[in-house]
């Protein structure tokens, strides 16, 4: 819905084609799954499906009903679910629309082996547990799961594991080292790295590389930014001054009074707050742009409104443009910026922007320049 409060996320679609191919450029040699679960990080799926269609080499996600809903959009490529299937159904819709289905543990092979009809080709990734311990076969379950596929007939398997560790520093290498022991003399397809690996670790791509975070502009490390990486950012997260108050020194602001002025100051309060998805730990100093100059925000996050520092910007006022996160016309806040200062990352700020927030999908302009 589009409504007169003026909060808005605007999207850019033209920096996640932008974004994939500098993950492309990265992993020459691999083809990428373009990462779109989770409603393509709060991108919207759709907004990503299209900016991708005509070059993503597959997209990955989590829910069957989204991956038919992508066939029945004419989607062609491969298509992973990164969980696998959860039910009988998604045993056989895997196998009616060319799903290529994760299967990271005894249960699932059990469950598609049970369910699905093997007299034409099927794709899987079986998921190896190399060191995260979240999914995934072990030394263990693997035999096992080997014979059973060798009773398959026209079966196509890829090899996968997940990194943990792939942004930090102990890498990725300790990961690889299990991924060849459990692999053994594996010569078939194997698909390792998100987008961590692919910007980091050349050795640790694989056939297919799953970039996720980079596709929406944001940095997986904490080290390195996300313009440093020549990351074009994708959501801006936007709205007005609706509010001015001038303290003296010694006001406080907002819910618990957790800002004091030690001087006299010049406050706005802005149409963004922790029901629109702002992070509500964002403390005071966090980054915030308004009228194109930088500023903090002061106070408490309550849950429809912020306050920020608009005593260096007195050209500002009501109706005043602000950017939250992003690249807009208020100025430019990286998401990992605020992120960082809320404790969290920006895969998390991109998710949470709620349903109430309008999205604006920037166009490109006539000559089908982004
Ligand atoms: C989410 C996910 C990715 C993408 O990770 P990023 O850090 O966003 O690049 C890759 N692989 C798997 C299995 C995932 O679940």
């Amino acid at each position: 819905m589009k409504t007169s409060r003026p909060i808005r996320a605007r999207i850019a679609p033209a920096a996640i084609l932008h974004n994939y191919r500098l993950a492309k450029r990265h992993a020459p040699q691999s083809k990428a799954w373009a990462v779109i679960k989770a409603n393509a990080y709060g991108h919207g799926q759709w907004r990503a499906v299209d900016a991708l269609r005509n070059e993503a080499d597959g997209f990955a996600l989590l829910e069957c009903e989204n991956a038919v809903a992508l066939r029945e959009a004419g989607v062609t490529q491969p298509i992973l679910m990164l969980e696998g299937i959860f039910s009988a159904r998604d045993a056989r819709a895997v196998i009616e629309h060319r799903l290529t289905s994760v299967i990271h543990c005894p249960e699932q092979l059990e469950l598609l082996v049970r369910n699905g009809r093997f007299d034409t080709p099927i794709s899987l990734c079986l998921k190896l547990n190399t060191g995260m311990n979240r999914l995934g076969f072990t030394a263990t379950t693997l035999p096992k799961a080997w014979e059973t596929l060798q009773q398959l007939p026209q079966v196509d398997v890829t090899l996968m594991t997940h990194f943990a560790e792939a942004d930090g520093e102990r890498g990725v290498s300790w990961q690889l080292e299990g991924f060849r022991k459990l692999a053994g003399d594996w010569a078939g397809p194997v698909s390792l790295g998100n987008s961590a690996a692919i910007l980091r670790h050349p050795d640790a791509h694989g056939d297919w590389v799953r970039p996720g975070i980079m596709l929406y502009g944001a940095s997986p490390f904490a080290d390195q930014s996300a313009v440093e990486l020549g990351l074009q950012s994708v959501m801006t997260l936007e709205s007005a001054i609706i509010g001015v108050q001038e303290l003296a020194a010694g006001d406080r602001v907002g819910y618990g009074g957790t800002f004091t002025a030690d001087r006299a100051m010049r406050i706005g309060v802005v149409a963004c707050g922790y029901a629109d998805g702002y992070p509500r730990h964002a403390p005071t100093g966090t980054p915030i742009a308004v009228m194109g100059r930088r500023t903090r925000t002061v106070g408490r996050v309550s849950m429809d409104m912020l306050a920020c520092d608009l005593t260096d910007i007195p050209e500002a006022g009501i109706g005043s443009p602000v950017t939250l996160w992003g690249q807009g016309i208020a100025g430019t806040v990286p998401a990992d910026e605020v992120a960082t200062a809320a404790g969290t990352i920006a895969y998390e700020l991109f998710c949470a922007v709620a349903p109430r927030v309008p999205v604006v999908v920037d166009q490109p302009d006539v000559a089908g320049r982004p």
